[in-house]
């Protein structure tokens, strides 16, 4: 069975007060499920936030890391640096730093590499924008994320390796794929892993939905056969809202 995962991408919100508090709130409302529930605060948030949900089964995430093992890479953060401090999982190549800091299949690549040779688990974001939906390439393009991404690693690391498809017109504004759509490319990026490392290696990796999950939504989605959790983004930052779907799983 594969792992079902609901994780908060806080992005550049919450400032220590703000983080410290929603923390408690979850501690209290997150309920006992087998399913992973991460929260991904800002860098500058990560060391109370691991102190504070230590003896929960939540756990600290960051958003993003540097490829280079340390050096001259001034406001950048190591995957070193994240171990030592007790983050054991990032995020990669989440559509707003594809679109704002020019991150690259490539450069994703290599971010992956070093995160894995850390022992850190990835959450890797693909997902197509608008214009490729509506020229019928979302297929096209998801597949070449995956497939320049990841596809150069061997079979086993990607007992490492979670996905999460976040079509980027859904993104913070309030559009959602169907679950049917979800569903679809979903099927799509499982045969994609299968096609290259086996039906065993893709049947294990756990694929998020992401793009404006909200209460109201999460649980049709979260049904369909290869949707194995969501990467939250607005409704991670309201207790409730993101208690709620954690509960839909
Ligand atoms: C995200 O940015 O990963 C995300 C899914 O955001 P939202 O839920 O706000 O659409």
């Amino acid at each position: 069975m594969r792992k079902k995962i609901v994780a908060g991408n806080w992005k550049m919100n919450n400032d220590l007060n703000k983080s410290l508090a929603l923390i408690s709130d979850l501690l209290k409302k997150v309920p006992q499920t087998n399913a992973e529930v991460m929260i991904a605060p800002t860098f500058v948030n990560l060391i109370p936030a691991v102190e504070a949900v230590k003896g929960s089964h939540i756990e600290v995430i960051a958003q993003n890391m540097h490829f280079a093992e340390n050096g001259a890479y001034t406001g950048e953060i190591s995957a070193e640096m994240l171990g030592s401090i007790g983050v054991k999982t990032t995020i990669l190549g989440h559509s707003e730093r594809r679109a704002y800091f020019n991150e690259t299949d490539e450069s994703l690549a290599k971010k992956v590499n070093t995160a894995l040779k850390h022992n850190m688990r990835v959450v890797f974001c693909i997902g197509e924008e608008l214009a490729d939906r509506k020229a019928n390439k979302h297929f096209d393009v998801v597949g070449s994320q995956i497939k320049n991404g990841l596809f150069h690693l061997p079979a086993e690391a990607w007992q490492h390796i979670v996905l999460a498809y976040e079509p980027v017109w859904a993104i913070g504004t309030g559009e959602t794929a169907t679950p049917d759509q979800a569903q679809e490319i979903h099927h799509f990026i499982r045969k994609t892993i299968a096609d290259k490392y086996g039906k065993g290696v893709a049947d294990k990796v756990s694929i998020l939905y992401g793009g404006s999950v909200k209460p109201d939504n999460a649980k049709e989605i979260f049904a369909k056969e290869d949707v194995d959790g969501g990467l939250i983004g607005g409704a991670a930052l309201k207790a409730d809202d993101f208690v709620t779907i954690i509960k839909s799983i």
